[in-house]
């Protein structure tokens, strides 16, 4: 199947020509055919799969094929809510990217700004307003957004927004909506409250399921470091130092946590930045941008901030904590190995970690590859009560070969990925870690 076929309108199918776009993805290719049909949609997906374009792309072509007939000309017609300001402004640069021959005006509206310059834009027009929902109840509420051209609704990330607690919010919204309307419902989950959010939302709807692409699985490539809370910055540095080239992104489990480690870096010579919700607005997407944009190398985040963050080409996820919560290793480690290319995932696991790990290793139904030797052995200051510490001297083979097996050959702390798997004989050399070819 291709866009053409989809019936799409002529401005939009070179825009999507100009992304590079030649077909559908999974869900685009079931949900767009509903959404143009007119009916209502549940989508049961995640960031990754292709799902603003899937919504993206009916609005737009709705909303170009009604110009002409209208009068509501730059009236919001079409508003998509989403938990993050990050998801906020990507979902907005993809409606500016897809409709861009279309001559339809978007903008974006977020909290932890000033609001000056939103309201101006909202006063200038705009067909599509893209909002996060504290920010947007409080425009509302002052009288600067009105919905009586509404045609289109888009709730984004469902199961986030109950997460972090707008859900209040979003009844709030919903009720001030036109009941007549096409309402979109995406979720990651659909845990019961998330099912009666639904249904409040939809009326006579389809739904569409796209499992995530199992980023355990083949495209990953895993490991994990056995290394005391104190040795992780060491440990961290010396694997930055081994991959200038590489874009890396670092997760930590708090706010506090992130700024450490930049600080660290820092120490170290290593540029990197960090992103999290303390950080103001500009801060954050300076960082992201010139991630993005392959100026900054090294990228500390926090699982909020980082989620939905799309970054081509991001060759590593360190998870620097292992997150307490199963599923968040799977969205962090998702964040590489994107598209077709391939990507490692390395994590560092304290003492107090191992049960995490169990917890993890659980859910993906695999082993996470130990990567034993590095320079940073824990040394002492935790005490080594796992039996699995016993072998991962530095600089000894190992008593039993076959223990290895299984496991990805890094050597040490210099992680190969696949295409070096069999490359073992460097694995013990004395001095540290041998230099790669990377
Ligand atoms: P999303 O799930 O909407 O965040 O999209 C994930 C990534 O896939 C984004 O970088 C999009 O630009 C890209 N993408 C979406 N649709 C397509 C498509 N049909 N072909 C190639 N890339 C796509």
């Amino acid at each position: 199947m291709t866009f053409k076929e989809l019936g799409l309108a002529e401005p939009i199918l070179k825009a999507l020509q100009t992304e590079g776009y030649t077909h559908p993805t999974p869900i685009q290719e079931q949900a767009i055919p509903i959404l143009l049909k007119g009916k209502d949609l549940l989508g049961v997906a995640q960031t990754g799969t292709g799902k603003t374009a899937a919504f993206g792309i009916p609005i737009l072509h709705h909303l170009y094929e009604g110009i002409s007939l209208s009068q509501n000309k730059r009236k919001i017609k079409a508003l998509v809510i989403t938990p993050t300001r990050e998801l906020a402004i990507q979902i907005s640069e993809s409606f500016t990217a897809y409709g861009r021959y279309t001559g339809l005006r978007n903008t974006v509206i977020f909290g932890g700004v000033k609001q000056g310059k939103q309201v101006n834009a909202l006063r200038a027009g705009v067909d599509i307003l893209v909002a996060t929902p504290g920010r947007l109840l409080d425009l509302m509420n002052q009288g600067f957004i009105t919905f009586r051209d509404l045609e289109f609704v888009v709730l984004d990330e469902a199961d986030q927004m109950l997460d972090m607690g707008f859900i209040h919010d979003i009844k709030k919204i919903i009720a001030k909506l036109p009941p007549k309307r096409q309402s979109l419902f995406f979720s990651a989950t659909m845990p019961k409250d998330i099912v009666d959010l639904s249904r409040k939302m939809l009326g006579d709807f389809e739904q569409v399921t796209i499992k995530p692409e199992q980023p355990t699985a083949e495209k990953v490539e895993q490991g994990v470091y056995f290394v005391s809370k104190k040795n992780k910055p060491k440990l961290l540095v010396h694997i930055l130092e081994e991959r200038p080239e590489d874009s890396v992104l670092v997760f930590s489990r708090t706010k506090h946590g992130a700024n450490k480690i930049v600080k660290k870096l820092d120490q170290a010579g290593i540029r990197s930045a960090a992103i999290h919700g303390n950080k103001s607005q500009t801060a954050r997407q300076k960082a992201l941008g010139d991630f993005k944009d392959g100026k900054l190398k090294v990228l500390v985040a926090t699982d909020i901030a980082a989620r939905g963050i799309d970054v081509e080409e991001l060759s590593l996820v360190v998870n620097y904590d292992l997150p307490n919560v199963s599923e968040t290793y799977v969205h962090r480690i998702g964040r590489t190995g994107r598209a077709s290319a391939s990507g490692i995932a390395l994590s560092f696991c304290d003492v107090e970690e191992k049960p995490y790990l169990r917890d993890i290793e659980k859910l993906i139904k695999q082993e996470v590859p130990r990567l034993p030797e590095h320079q940073f052995v824990d040394d002492g200051e935790e005490e080594e009560t796992e039996p699995e510490r016993q072998p991962q001297q530095r600089n000894r083979p190992s008593p039993n070969k076959n223990s290895n097996r299984n496991r990805p050959q890094a050597g040490n702390s210099n992680f190969r990925g696949k295409n070096n798997r069999n490359q073992n004989s460097r694995r013990n050399s004395p001095g540290g870690p041998a230099k790669t070819d990377r």
